[in-house]
């Protein structure tokens, strides 16, 4: 049994704000060790309860959050960014499962540390098919046309909740309870490791007894939609080919889900100010 661990930060334990997962930020050290630390967590968790391998992706930012030496020397690191499948690096290699550790809820969530979708700077809102996405859609799709099941996610309530209820029961883990974008009732590490540990036992055993979650299928094609900040984002984005636009939203098909990644990372990225 192989398991995929998705990586993010802003749903890592401990974290409320910006200043906590930014590269440079005297702050950013102390959490990269904390975001280790849930990684290991989950590692020890799925290893423990009979899988016989773990590759982990370090998703956030550009890629390299992730301690390497203090990473469980019995997983592998997708490390660095841009990679072919971004936050999902690894997902096309044979995985029986995914486990999503430290994300966070979608743009315009209300009690929920850090929401956002992808990028916080340009996207309002993304759209698969009509329904709200969250990264944990995007991600989830993605899996999904390899047909691989997510299992369990860790994070605040409000992102688990959402993950919950798209896509199918999977395992939570719970780390922290957001009261605000920037504020949480934070538990200490010592306590979420064993949470997240035992989520990630419980996801083995269904693996084994085959009553996961079912894997999360789109049908195709892919009808996706970013609405993004402003104008000027939505001006330089819809020169993809391609892509239609209705005010701030960008709509554009895709005959398969990992298209409709690379599209979505790449109109993402042109619509960036300089
Ligand atoms: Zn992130």
């Amino acid at each position: 049994m192989k398991i995929l661990i998705a990586s993010d930060m802003e749903g890592i334990t401990g974290v409320t704000n910006w200043d906590q997962v930014t590269p440079g930020h005297p702050e950013y050290a102390r959490f990269r060790k904390l975001m280790t630390g849930d990684v290991n967590a989950a590692v020890r968790g799925a290893l423990n309860a009979g899988a016989n391998e773990v590759i982990v992706a370090d998703g956030h930012w550009n890629g390299s959050n992730i301690l390497i030496e203090e990473l469980d020397p019995r997983a592998r690191l997708n490390s660095g960014s841009p990679s072919p499948f971004s936050m999902m690096q690894g997902i096309n290699q044979n995985v029986d499962g995914v486990f999503f550790i430290g994300y966070h809820a979608r743009q315009g969530s209300q009690g929920a540390v850090l929401d956002h979708t992808w990028s916080n700077t340009c996207v309002a809102n993304v759209w698969l098919n009509d329904l709200i996405a969250g990264e944990y859609t995007l991600n989830a799709a993605l899996a999904g046309h390899f047909n691989i099941p997510v299992l369990m996610i860790s994070g605040d309530q409000t992102v688990c909740a959402q993950a919950f209820q798209q896509l199918g029961d999977l395992e939570i883990a719970i780390v922290k309870e957001a009261t605000g974008h920037f504020s949480a009732e934070c538990l200490p590490p010592d306590i979420t490791g064993k949470m997240i540990q035992v989520a990630a036992q419980r996801a083995l055993k269904r693996v084994k007894g085959k009553n996961t979650p079912k894997p999360f299928v789109l049908k195709t094609p892919i009808n996706v939609t970013v609405e993004l900040n402003s104008s000027d984002m939505a001006d330089k984005a819809m020169s993809m080919p391609g892509v239609t636009r209705d005010g701030l939203k960008l709509t554009f098909s895709a005959e398969d889900m990992p298209k409709a990644y690379s599209a979505f990372r790449a109109l993402v990225l042109m619509s960036y100010p300089r």
